[in-house]
């Protein structure tokens, strides 16, 4: 009973010492109403409230007794990260900066800002979120990488995204929401973290977005397609190709010194997929350098025997030595692909103008 005693009041500093609500799973949120002296399943409905109700204030619990209610605003917080700034594209995207407050979750630097970015469509969004900030990768083609890492997310940073981009246009959402971890950094390096937020993320119960709906971008960590494989809760897959040969892609991508094409394939066969589901390889197009006929059937080739698609992206202008591609290349490039039998599309990002478009995330804000 005293060793109980003591973890609840362990529990209890922990929380005091400003530990946020977003981010927590059920199990902890139980153990978190246990420790306020609430049965378990007050925690079940805190969970309810923060992610299914989406929201952000504890006095608006309604599911909540208010005597818990009165417990936690004194004991926790829900922990959103404010809008620092909201950058407007002509063409609907945003681009939010956002900092969580300095006694974030346990790990979380002190007052660091990341970045999100909101496309709204016809009829749905798509919520481009963070994993890290900043990438140790090094992609050559990628803003984000002339940062460096530093420092992982939480989970609750990275839940925090969705939640507060949702709430920031709740006025004009449409029914359905797309969530892509293809931000700043590469998830299958921030493993846990980004576990931990994804089965919050398409809990029914919690975020409720379909896994058809979700999907997480590597740039090739061979390692962490093997651990993703073997989840019972995961997104859809997305490879980084962005090259047609070894050279070429060690030239551009280091990641694939360590992972090379073969086995990252490889990696890719073995994936289970689910009868829904297909790979998406997407292949950034740098003018002159990896968008020619000839790459375009190395490609066919190469993913061949997948079930897979390629996304092909033109390269977004940035402060980087590439150019875009000639827009004839591109289609000679999208037909070769076809004509083999793949399936393939061209994708213009979006919000290039406040850049937030794919490879354009390294704020100003950031490296401040
Ligand atoms: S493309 Fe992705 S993995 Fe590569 S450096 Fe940029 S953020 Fe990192």
């Amino acid at each position: 009973m005293m060793k109980e005693m003591r973890a609840a009041a362990t529990k209890l500093q922990t929380i005091n010492d400003g530990l946020p609500l977003i981010g927590k799973s059920l199990e902890e949120l139980r153990e978190l109403a246990v420790s306020l002296g609430e049965p378990s399943y007050r925690g079940a409905q805190i969970y309810r409230e923060l992610y299914a109700r989406r929201q952000a204030q504890i006095e608006k619990m309604t599911a909540l007794p208010a005597e818990m209610r009165r417990k936690l605003t004194e004991n926790a917080r829900v922990g959103l990260p404010e809008i620092v700034r909201r950058h407007k594209s002509a063409d609907g995207t945003v681009r939010y900066v956002l900092r969580f407050t300095a006694s974030g979750e346990a790990g979380a630097a002190k007052a660091a800002t990341i970045e999100t970015v909101f496309m709204p469509e016809e009829k749905r969004q798509t919520i481009c979120v963070s994993t890290q900030e900043g990438c140790a990768v090094n992609c050559r083609f990628c803003l984000t990488a002339t940062l460096g890492l530093l420092r992982n997310l939480t989970a609750g940073e990275i839940v925090g995204q969705i939640l507060v981009s949702l709430g920031d246009n709740r006025d004009a959402l449409k029914p359905q929401t797309n969530v892509v971890l293809m931000g700043q950094g590469e998830p299958l390096l921030n493993y846990e973290a980004v576990m931990k937020a994804l089965r919050i993320i398409l809990d029914a119960k919690g975020l409720s977005i379909s896994p058809k709906h979700a999907t997480l971008s590597t740039s090739g960590v061979v390692p962490g397609i093997e651990r993703l494989a073997k989840e019972t809760v995961r997104p859809k897959l997305a490879i980084s190709l962005n090259a047609s040969n070894d050279e070429q892609r060690d030239a551009i991508m280091p990641i694939n010194r360590k992972y090379p094409i073969a086995k990252l394939l490889e990696a890719c066969r073995n994936y289970p997929l689910r009868a829904w589901e297909h790979v998406t390889f997407e292949y950034v197009l740098l003018g002159g350098y990896n968008d020619s006929v000839e790459d375009a059937r190395r490609v066919a080739k190469l993913v061949g025997n997948l079930r897979a698609k390629v996304n092909l992206i033109p390269w977004n202008p940035g402060e980087l030595p590439y150019r875009p591609p000639d827009a004839e290349r591109i289609e000679a490039f999208r037909k070769t692909l076809v004509e083999k039998g793949q399936r393939a599309f061209v994708r213009y990002s979006r919000g290039q103008d406040v850049m937030a478009a794919c490879g354009q995330l390294a704020l100003v804000e950031t490296r401040a």
